[in-house]
């Protein structure tokens, strides 16, 4: 009896085995090889207009008062001096006096029109962070064929690679076929609400439905995915939700000297641990699930031996990826506090003490469900919880990796970089892009950079290579 069990035991690990195998070989998709054409020389005067892009400060704070709009003002006279073309055969509308629209106007306006979006605030450079910089952060030095400089990756080389790429086409008289909108926005480092969602609401009252909506977000990565021996393109096609939540608890308080056993500091300490101790379910979104079928060929085959088998190993795969905090965020929503608030002086208990949660959602979830979340992990009524109305966004819409506008870019993607693998991605911080989320059927993140550094960071540069092939980029993506 026993060695017929063993026997059975033994028959069915072979054929476990052998299902597993047969899957790994059976849905390796063949990786694409393309030739690649090469790209035309840098025009000379690309790198220095980003260089003086760079050097008008055009910083967003978040206290609004501090901004400087004599900055904004000299960069709207830059970008007239620096692009007669544009400026003389597009009609520009301006919002909010500083956030800008280029419409050009093309041969078929049947055809639905295409936005290409970048924004021209940067975040400041803090006073600590200055003399760690290799060359003063606003000078725009060019060095070793490098653009060095606040803006240089985030974001003002895409204005400039937009730019570039029409006034080009415009001195070659160049008309396109369907309608262009340039859409240039000056708040985006702080919510974009005076430039891109009002530019966006204005769009939508033309009644313009474009077949794509073109922002920063996706990159040529080297870095993440080394093991695939390959650059990897991700083309961000969904935005995960937004949402705030204000924790308060509220106990008498008093004297410092004779403390009760909870006071409301307390009892907030107590929601906000358990809060962080728990997550919500985690998920492989469809997205997640295409990037991994799309870069399966090119792991190893023990990689590939899991991929091909999630119905067994999805749990091994999920702790995988949540080893790194950028992974963790792709198959979790997150829950972080970022404010507390509570007590004002030494020797008094205070009476209130308050935590904001900040929140992002994973598509599939909706912050009602977060909401759930926080209340049943929490679990104390003494805990007044709120959602925050303001600044909520649920989970963006998803753009389809078959919408013929994502072939088209990954088409033009795969004739530049060499061995390159494109894939949709979900992108798990905001854009300006998330505005047009819900009036057009493509809206894509993604900027045909390689090896750009200092992203909000110390030593923000960019490459001659780089911005050539992001003013290619936008040239195919018009001319084809
Ligand atoms: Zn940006």
């Amino acid at each position: 009896m026993l060695k017929k069990l063993l026997k059975l035991v033994g028959v069915l690990f072979l054929a476990l085995i052998v299902v597993l195998v047969v899957n790994t070989f059976r849905g390796n998709r063949v990786l694409p090889k393309y030739t690649v054409e090469g790209t035309p020389a840098l025009n000379d005067t690309a790198a220095l207009h980003l260089s003086q892009a760079i050097q008008i400060k055009t910083i967003s704070f978040g206290d609004t008062l501090a901004i400087d709009t004599v900055e904004f003002i000299k960069f709207k006279s830059f970008l007239e001096t620096s692009y007669p073309n544009v400026h003389a055969k597009l009609a520009r509308q301006s919002f909010n006096q500083f956030s800008y629209v280029y419409k050009w106007t093309g041969k078929d306006t049947s055809l639905q029109p295409y936005v290409l979006m970048a924004h021209m605030d940067v975040v400041p450079v803090e006073a600590v962070a200055e003399s760690k910089w290799t060359v003063p952060s606003f000078s725009g030095t060019i060095k070793n064929d490098t653009i060095w400089g606040r803006g240089a990756v985030d974001d003002k080389v895409s204005v400039i690679a937009i730019l570039e790429s029409v006034e080009q086409l415009l001195k070659q008289n160049y008309t396109p076929n369907r309608t262009i909108y340039l859409c240039f926005g000056h708040d985006e480092e702080i919510s974009g609400k005076r430039g891109a969602k009002v530019i966006s609401n204005w769009l939508k009252e033309q009644n313009v439905k474009p077949a794509l909506v073109l922002d920063e977000g996706g990159q040529i990565d080297t870095k993440h995915f080394k093991q695939l021996n390959r650059p990897f393109a991700v083309i961000g096609t969904s935005e995960k939700g937004y949402a705030n939540f204000d924790l308060s608890v509220e106990i008498p308080g008093g004297h410092s000297s004779m403390p009760a056993a909870e006071t409301a500091i307390d009892v907030l300490n107590k929601a906000i641990l358990n809060i962080r101790a728990h997550s919500m379910e985690p998920a492989i979104t469809p997205t997640m699930q295409e990037l991994l079928d799309r870069t399966k060929a090119a792991e190893s085959f023990g990689k590939r031996l899991v991929l091909s088998n999630l119905w067994l190993f999805k749990g091994l795969m999920i702790n995988q990826l949540e080893k790194s905090k950028e992974t963790n965020a792709m198959v979790h929503t997150t829950l972080v506090p970022t404010i507390l608030h509570s007590g004002i002086k030494d020797n008094v208990i205070p009476t209130v003490a308050k935590a904001t949660f900040n929140s992002r959602i994973l598509p599939g979830q909706t912050s009602e469900d977060v909401l759930n979340f926080v209340i049943k992990a929490v679990n104390d009524d003494r805990v007044v919880i709120k959602k925050q109305t303001i600044s909520l966004m649920e989970p963006s819409p998803i753009t389809s990796y078959d919408n013929p506008e994502f072939k088209k870019m990954e088409q033009i993607i795969y004739k530049t970089v060499p061995d390159v693998i494109v894939s949709p991605f979900l992108m798990i911080g905001a854009t300006d892009s998330r505005y047009y989320r819900s009036f057009s059927d493509a809206v894509l993140n993604f900027s045909a950079v390689q090896d750009v550094k200092g992203f909000h960071g110390i030593d923000e540069r960019i490459g001659k290579t780089d911005l050539n092939r992001m003013i290619f980029f936008y040239n195919q993506l018009i001319t084809k």
